[in-house]
């Protein structure tokens, strides 16, 4: 019988072993790591929310208010009026009839697709979407169908091919390499063929769009997304997953979800930085923290001011493991926090180191990263 220590080993050969590091004290974009002080170039708090006192002090007061602990499901003890009211702010912003939040954007995931769709239908996702999606797939029981990335061709294929209800789902930033969907010409083609799309904001809330609402506000598709869902936790500096949708779809996962109905709801604490983070969006502070992230993303990429809203996450494709893993580490060496990105998480063969940059890095820190690549490259 194979043990615990084989597969390690066998990990380790392949480079493909991970481990934890100990952060003590962060302080955004600063980091403490195993008693070094880095630059942390690779946290998805884009707007350097995680950290913003409104948030801190909203949860507070919420502890204070409500407890520490939900203590049990929202079905089961009653539903505190804080998830309500985020719940209607989000459906506000995302311009449909109801939301619901769950834990965290993974299990909002695995809860929702399999009440959406099962046996008899057939899912239709982008091969790069992010685990949760994939897991979630697999779990409704429902056909899986893969199109390469953003390939508009294939999806029209699946889609004229599709079983029972179609769902289509794809992400608006993708989490690895940075890029966007043709979220355009997806609703129009999910549209021709009378399926359902799923829209996962994961990389986007907070970023994209006039108020930080994500891709499908910058390009005014909300209303014709049928399932608008992203996480609380990387942008708006808290944590939780929500999805919008009509107020029929959202009756049905209060039934159907598994992920909501079995576990016991967040901490209230959690709800009441998510909403104070999404009234600062669309504040002119959060406009303005908006305006520094782009002006940071345009000092490593130049052609990044062309876009309205640029996407945060910049990859640095390496092609082999052993390579991003060096990489990586000699960048630690001189101070930055810089991950390396490898397989199951991106394909075979496209290691990366993925840079992630934040309304809280000065010019000079990421002037100073993009240095220290350039001459690791040479
Ligand atoms: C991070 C991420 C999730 C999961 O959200 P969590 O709140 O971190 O669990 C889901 N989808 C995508 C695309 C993500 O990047």
């Amino acid at each position: 019988m194979r043990t615990p220590e084989d597969e390690l080993r066998e990990l380790d050969s392949h480079d493909l072993l991970r481990g934890l590091r100990v952060v003590s004290s962060p302080r955004h974009p600063h980091l403490r790591v195993e008693r070094r002080e880095v630059l942390n170039f690779a946290s998805n708090d884009y707007l350097g929310l995680a950290q913003h006192p409104t948030l801190t002090e909203a949860a507070i007061r919420a502890t204070k208010d409500y407890g520490t602990g939900s203590t049990a499901s929202r079905l089961i003890c009653g539903s505190l009026d804080i998830f309500h009211e985020l719940e209607e702010h989000l459906a506000t912003v995302k311009q449909a009839e109801a939301a619901l939040t769950f834990a965290n954007g993974f299990a909002t995931a695995t809860g929702t697709i399999p009440a959406l769709v099962g046996r008899g239908d057939t899912i239709i996702l982008d091969k790069l979407s992010h685990a949760c999606l994939i897991d979630a797939a697999r779990l409704s029981g429902a056909t899986l169908r893969v199109f390469p990335h953003n390939d508009l061709n294939k999806l029209e294929k699946l889609l004229i091919s599709g079983k029972g209800r179609s769902l289509v789902i794809t992400e608006s930033v993708f989490s690895m390499g940075g890029d966007l969907c043709p979220l355009e010409k997806i609703v129009a083609l999910k549209e021709q063929h009378g399926a359902l799309l799923l829209l996962d904001e994961a990389h986007a809330t907070g970023v994209l769009g006039p108020n930080g609402y994500g891709l499908a506000e910058e390009l005014g598709l909300q209303d014709r997304i049928d399932f608008q869902m992203g996480t609380l936790g990387k942008a708006l500096g808290s944590a939780g997953g929500y999805f919008a949708a009509s107020r029929q779809w959202i009756d049905l996962l209060i039934n159907k979800a598994r992920s909501f109905i079995y576990s016991t709801a967040p901490p209230p604490s959690q709800a009441a930085a998510s909403l104070a983070a999404l009234r600062l969006l669309r504040t002119n502070e959060g406009q303005s923290l908006r305006d520094k992230l782009k002006a940071n993303l345009s000092i490593f990429r130049s052609q990044i001011l062309d876009l309205e809203s640029p996407p945060p996450i910049i990859p640095h494709v390496v092609g082999d493991n052993a390579t991003a893993l060096a990489t990586s580490r000699a960048l630690f060496e001189q101070g930055f926090l810089v991950p390396a990105v490898r397989y199951p998480t991106v394909p075979k063969n496209t290691a990366r180191l993925r840079i992630t940059l934040t309304a809280a890095h000065q010019r000079e820190q990421i002037e100073d990263l993009r240095n220290a690549i350039n001459s690791l490259k040479s």
